[in-house]
């Protein structure tokens, strides 16, 4: 019976069971370099801008029209700072399609709005516009650090930078003392902190002089001191606070990494670790680092743009392959974050369906809410590839639904590859506390994410 049993049952095994020593070491080393590029980036413009030196040291070269395309050649095309695409040539033509691993560098953050500093009762503030789905509570009475550029009339870009470094100042929102908050209490959850009022404090030291809003004066003569900016320049910026906490491991066994931006840049980090370790791929490998898919992919950075249409269709032109041909053989895993199941939250989640931490890379046929709407649904087919390729290569992996099927979902840039008619599924890393400002996710989660995109970009 036990026999029969192993061999009829799915039965799935934690990932610390199934790996051995020097995976173990691989692991950390990997989840090392990953940790310092998720401490560095923490917009999208710096998650791009640090792929693109790792990159370059690496030997990929900015693509140019007109390239001429050798089997091996390592390219980037760079998309307005924001977004950026990768792709290391094939020995196969791209009429054989390509294997493409998209993943998205924008996080939840609070953006700042265009006229955004204003003086209340000798206290300086930033008014801010939230940018993708956040519990807005858990962004009051956190350390925040300011990033971003300001695009100035001549023409040029001051980067702004402000609380990454130890010594330098960071940024609050506050909250109302439990003392006081007995009306504030009985509000839900959802309206307890409103997105008007997430206000940052920036500053409290009036002017050396008389007349009105003399502390917003003062901040402004500080700014007007470190980057020669006035308060119309902001009109024309993207400045944005993110969380200021520093990356770090969770748990006596450090087998966790907690940090702000896990979604999604551990999957973005995944994939372009696993092109950069490719080696001699028969089919071109392409990794996307794409802007925008909090906020529905929408934009000249985002994965509905043409963006990576017109890159591929350039590398299709030099090869004198149609686009469509190319697409219709190509395969894409969507790489993006899934929830992991939280024994502190069991009734979200249906758990022979739900990822769990340290079973490996998440595998989601389908995304979509409730009766699965707006989802591309990966085909058996598409998911039996990925189960041999990833068994072939000592992938440790589980599929991932999101929660309970009526309680909500969730989508990723999946549909938009699909749409283009390239086979494409979701599959990336469980994460615990999604979308807050500080995300955990388990080292071997995250490596094992590595793997399958490099075992999907290695596939004959
Ligand atoms: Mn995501
Ligand atoms: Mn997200």
């Amino acid at each position: 019976m036990e026999e029969i049993r192993k061999k009829l049952f799915y039965e799935q095994k934690n990932g610390y069971d199934l790996i051995d020593t020097e995976e173990r070491v691989a692991l950390e080393s990997y989840c090392r370099d990953y940790m310092a590029y998720l401490n560095a980036s923490r917009t999208e413009r710096e998650a791009v801008a640090n792929a693109i030196a790792e990159a370059e040291e690496l030997g990929f070269v900015e693509y140019e029209y007109g390239m001429e395309l050798k089997a091996g050649m390592k390219i980037y095309k760079n998309n307005r700072g924001k977004a950026l695409m990768l792709a290391v040539i094939g020995k196969k033509p791209l009429s054989e399609g390509a294997v493409i691993a998209g993943a998205h560098v924008d996080s939840p953050r609070l953006d700042l709005k265009q006229v955004t500093a204003y003086e209340s009762d000798e206290m300086c503030f930033f008014k801010t516009h939230y940018y993708g789905g956040i519990k807005k509570y858990q962004w009051v009475t956190i350390p925040l650090e300011l990033h971003g550029v300001v695009a100035l009339r001549d023409g040029s870009t001051v980067e702004v930078t402000v609380g990454r470094e130890k010594d330098e100042p960071k940024f609050v929102i506050t909250d109302l003392l439990p003392h006081l908050a007995q009306e504030q209490m009985k509000k839900t959850l959802a309206e307890g902190i409103t997105g008007e009022g997430l206000n940052i404090l920036i500053g409290t030291v009036p002017y050396a002089d008389d007349g009105k809003d003399r502390v917003k004066l003062a901040v402004l003569s500080i700014l007007n001191d470190m980057y020669g900016i006035t308060e119309e320049d902001f009109l024309s910026a993207e400045l944005t606070a993110v969380p200021a906490f520093d990356v770090c491991e969770i748990g006596f066994d450090r087998a966790l990494i907690g940090g702000y931006g896990h979604d999604d840049r551990v999957c973005a980090y995944a994939e372009l670790k696993a092109l950069f370790d490719v080696e001699a791929p028969e089919k071109t490998c392409v990794c996307l680092l794409v802007d925008k898919e909090e906020t529905g992919s929408e934009g000249v950075s985002g994965m509905q743009g043409r963006a990576f249409d017109t890159f591929m269709e350039d590398l299709c032109e030099a090869q004198g392959v149609k686009l469509r041909r190319c697409y219709e053989k190509s395969f894409c895993i969507s790489a993006d974050v899934t929830s992991a199941f939280d024994p502190l939250y069991p009734d979200a989640y249906e758990k022979n369906n739900n990822a769990k931490v340290n079973y490996g890379m998440g595998i989601s046929k389908y995304t979509g809410s409730r009766g699965k709407a707006g989802t591309s649904d990966a085909s058996a087919e598409v998911m039996a590839y990925l189960r041999k390729t990833f068994d072939e290569n000592k992938v440790v992996w589980q599929t991932a639904e999101l929660g309970k099927v009526d309680l909500g979902g969730g989508g990723t840039i999946a549909k938009y590859m699909a749409n283009r008619n390239i086979d494409t599924i979701d599959a990336g890393v469980p994460v615990l506390s999604m979308h807050a400002p500080f995300e955990t996710v388990a080292k071997l989660d995250c490596y094992m994410t590595y793997k399958g995109v490099l075992a999907a970009y290695s596939a004959k």
